[in-house]
């Protein structure tokens, strides 16, 4: 963690709030003294209110939540005996598996049971499962809503709904699975922890407006503050071989445990794979369009060290945990600012130093100039020597055409969270067979 994240009032766990128990686990794993997201949302997490919060990602979030959902677990009486008490929406599957395991570690040795809900994954099993009644849940909102609709899950009894990359889920088209797991779930003792990257959002503020009582609002380290452990490095580049080029001398030079290169399609990524394989690098590729059981194989084989390179569209760039990523290249720029953000944030994780390199073509430009707005910061750009640009970048047009600033769209109003539902917990039906989604792909494309 850097001195930033770590810079809090609170000089350990229980200082918090917390249960003794859950700060002595903690300090078994080496977590002894809260980050500044921690230090701030856990005690309010206690007293019971809603929260909206964004941290920078590597921050320590997921503890933030976690360990409050833990304490009142373990203090306060169920309201129901058999719906799980606290749920955990995340994105995408990766996030999703890497909340459920920090959440095994706190729950392993205890009576409380996880459970973890993916699409792309059998939904039977998922069903057989959830008629253990675990306590937690950690899923996907897309199969989360799926049990829903089968009545293979009831959120009567829900205590606490707590939502991970809010605005990730909003961009991936999700908002009317949130609407459906709230309504489904909407009682007068429900908690909502809402977390995301940043709280500049229209999209974020709308559904924080239908999902929390009188919210606390916690902002550390928005999305465009200055990632104080990643070095940020810009290049510009003439055209693809250039940025090859490029490449080649950055793996070449730098020194690094594990790199991630972002590319912009599917095609880029194969394409980058074959040409690294052959330089003798081992090397992964990773892409939206894979099988779940495809991608959890390439993740978990990166992640234990196997290769030295992923490569890979946006879809692993939020929520990875991966200690040993010490350089991220983007091969190409994201197209929307926030989520350089992210991609460079798989790096400088728990306070390891990381870098990041972005490669700007003239394709890339328009991207560029929206990250640069987006860090609130003039960009200059370095060369390396030999493979000097010719392109130098594309002149502002003049005034009058201005594009709104990310994240500030108009949105229209939306509607109020109806009463909750009557229980139907007499009608589960577990065992019907449903075609699986993926839990991954856009449902709306945002604008
Ligand atoms: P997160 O932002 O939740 O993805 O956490 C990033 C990394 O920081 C994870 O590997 C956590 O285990 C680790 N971490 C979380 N809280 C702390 C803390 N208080 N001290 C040290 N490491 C932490």
């Amino acid at each position: 963690m850097s001195k930033t994240d770590m810079s809090s009032q609170a000089e350990n766990f229980t200082d918090l709030g917390l249960d003794y128990r859950l700060a002595k686990l903690l300090d078994h794993q080496g977590i002894t003294c809260p980050t500044e997201i921690q230090a701030q949302s856990v005690p309010a997490a206690l007293l019971g209110h809603d929260l909206i919060a964004s941290s920078k990602t590597g921050s320590g979030k997921t503890l933030a939540y976690l360990l409050p959902a833990m304490h009142r677990m373990m203090k306060q009486k169920a309201l129901s005996k058999r719906d799980p008490r606290a749920l955990i929406l995340a994105p995408t599957r990766e996030l999703a598996k890497q909340v459920y395991a920090q959440l095994r570690s706190l729950t392993s040795g205890t009576q409380f049971k996880a459970a973890l809900i993916l699409g792309g994954e059998n939904f039977n099993d998922q069903a057989k499962a959830l008629q253990k009644d675990p306590h937690l849940v950690v899923a996907t909102p897309g199969r989360l809503a799926n049990h829903l609709d089968e009545r293979s899950l009831f959120l009567e009894g829900l205590e606490l709904l707590i939502l991970d990359e809010a605005d990730r889920m909003l961009d991936l088209g999700f908002a009317d699975q949130l609407k459906q797991i709230n309504e489904t779930a909407n009682h007068r003792l429900r908690q909502t922890l809402m977390f995301s990257a940043t709280l500049d959002h229209a999209e974020v503020n709308d559904m924080a407006q239908q999902l929390l009582k009188a919210p606390k609002r916690i902002a550390i380290g928005e999305a465009h503050t200055e990632h104080g452990d990643i070095e940020q490095v810009f290049c510009l580049a003439d055209h693809l071989d250039h940025k090859q080029a490029l490449l080649q001398r950055l793996l070449e030079k730098e020194s690094y445990q594990q790199v991630i290169i972002f590319t912009a399609t599917r095609a880029d990524t194969d394409r980058l794979s074959e040409v690294l394989t052959e330089q003798g690098l081992k090397t992964a590729a990773l892409s939206g369009e894979m099988s779940q059981s495809e991608r959890n194989r390439i993740m978990d084989s990166f992640s234990r060290g196997q290769q030295q390179v992923l490569i890979t569209t946006d879809v692993a760039s939020r929520g990875l945990d991966l200690l040993q990523v010490s350089l991220v290249v983007n091969f190409d720029m994201p197209k929307q600012a926030e989520e350089y953000v992210h991609r460079i944030g798989r790096t400088g994780r728990a306070g390891a130093k990381g870098r990041a390199v972005s490669l700007v073509g003239p394709k890339d430009w328009p991207a560029f100039k929206r990250v640069e707005q987006f860090l609130r910061k003039s960009i200059s750009f370095d060369v390396l020597e030999g493979l000097e640009p010719t392109f130098k970048g594309i002149k502002d047009k003049p005034a009058g055409n201005k594009r709104p600033a990310p994240g500030k769209q108009a949105k229209g109003g939306s509607a109020k969270a109806k009463k909750a539902p009557q229980d139907r917990r007499n009608r589960r039906q577990p065992n019907r067979q449903i075609v699986s989604d993926d839990g991954m792909a856009p449902l709306k494309k945002k604008k």
